[in-house]
């Protein structure tokens, strides 16, 4: 079976098999190897300096490491902007309530993505906001924001970024030259590790002015014994053998380019498959990720119908979310696919469609 769904992804070979790696108490030399070889090949996918940058792990899933950035770095006394374009965003708001963050929203239409003129209005008039929070990759509906353009507005009025890069981290550009203080990612997306293992990318200084707002997703403390070879809880030590398996494989794959390449060429194969058929994406070209793209469910196909089907032929494929649940479905083109498998989803989808 094919999982085309966002995460998690259809494991690869070695990956599965790292999962018998023997069994480590993870107070332990072993363990603590196993913990620096994640956060340094977590850090190496962007070739990021250990020196400014923490690569911070959890055991959870891809929202614990969300929440642990939203709550820890925005500072006791700071302010959040959280941009909504999707369930994603409306998460990061929802979060931002649980810890009692001081914070306003940035509401967008779902389809085109953060509106960059009304977010300088908002930063021109609330000197008080010192964060903003963005998902890179909106999954909700398969939209990649223009990280770079937002930077810019938030260098311009001194704020920072978080980033939620759960279903970005691995598939897609990130510079990290902007003013990013975190970005949140998880194991078991574009990187192809199994579930339970997620992290946050963090700049140091900005561990500096961190809130403890939680007790389980600090990430100062998480940060600060990780650093010392040392961790506060009992960590997925199979996911950690997963996630070091599956950097190595990234790294002798050619890295996040390589794999965006790949991605992408399946995601426009999908897409021409079905624009043959008469299926349109929901967004306009060139605004998709090529981790995930989303499509019209015509009229005379219902997505039960379309999902069971593909499943049929092998294939795990998405419904819409929140008010797309009805009108859209998902295909994500992540995980151990090859180019003879997109032929055949290519195959199973233009059977389903005509
Ligand atoms: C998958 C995802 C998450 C986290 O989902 P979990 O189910 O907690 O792993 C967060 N943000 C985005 C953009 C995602 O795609």
């Amino acid at each position: 079976m094919f999982l085309l769904n966002p995460g998690p992804v259809t494991l690869s070979p070695r990956v599965r098999e790292s999962l018998l790696g023997p069994d480590l108490c993870h107070r332990e030399p072993e363990f603590f190897d196993l913990q620096d070889a994640a956060r340094a090949g977590l850090l190496a996918v962007y070739d990021l300096d250990p020196a400014e940058w923490a690569a911070v792990l959890l055991t959870g899933s891809g929202t614990a490491a969300v929440e642990s950035m939203v709550a820890s770095v925005v500072p006791a006394d700071g302010r959040l902007l959280v941009l909504e374009n999707g369930v994603y965003g409306e998460r990061m708001t929802a979060i931002a309530e649980c810890h009692g963050i001081a914070h306003e929203t940035l509401a967008g239409d779902w389809l085109a993505g953060p509106d960059l003129d009304a977010l300088a209005a908002r930063l021109a008039g609330s000197p008080a906001v010192t964060h903003v929070a963005v998902v890179q990759h909106e999954t909700t509906t398969g939209r990649l924001t223009d990280l770079a353009a937002i930077g810019a507005v938030c260098r311009a009025h001194g704020v920072r970024l978080l980033v939620d890069g759960v279903s970005s981290f691995g598939g897609e550009e990130i510079d990290f030259g902007l003013p990013i203080d975190a970005v949140a990612g998880t194991a078991n997306k574009c990187l192809h590790g199994v579930p339970g293992i997620a992290f946050a990318v963090v700049r140091r200084a900005a561990l500096a002015s961190a809130a403890q707002r939680a007790y389980y997703l600090d990430l100062t403390r998480l940060a600060t014994l990780q650093d010392q070879r040392n961790t506060p809880f009992t960590p997925a030590v199979q996911s950690l053998y997963a996630l070091v398996e599956a950097l190595a494989e990234l790294r002798e794959e050619g890295g996040w380019r390589e794999r965006h390449a790949r991605y992408a060429r399946y995601a426009d194969a999908a897409g021409e498959g079905l624009r043959r058929v008469g299926v349109a994406p929901l967004l306009p070209a060139g605004t998709s990720s090529v981790v995930l793209r989303s499509y019209r469910l015509p009229d005379s196909v219902t997505y039960t119908d379309l999902h069971d089907g593909l499943k049929d032929e092998g294939f795990v494929i998405y419904a819409g979310q929140g008010k797309l649940a009805k009108s859209i479905f998902r295909i994500s083109t992540m995980g151990d696919l090859h180019d003879a498998d997109v032929e055949r989803l290519v195959g199973a989808l233009t059977k389903t469609f005509s």
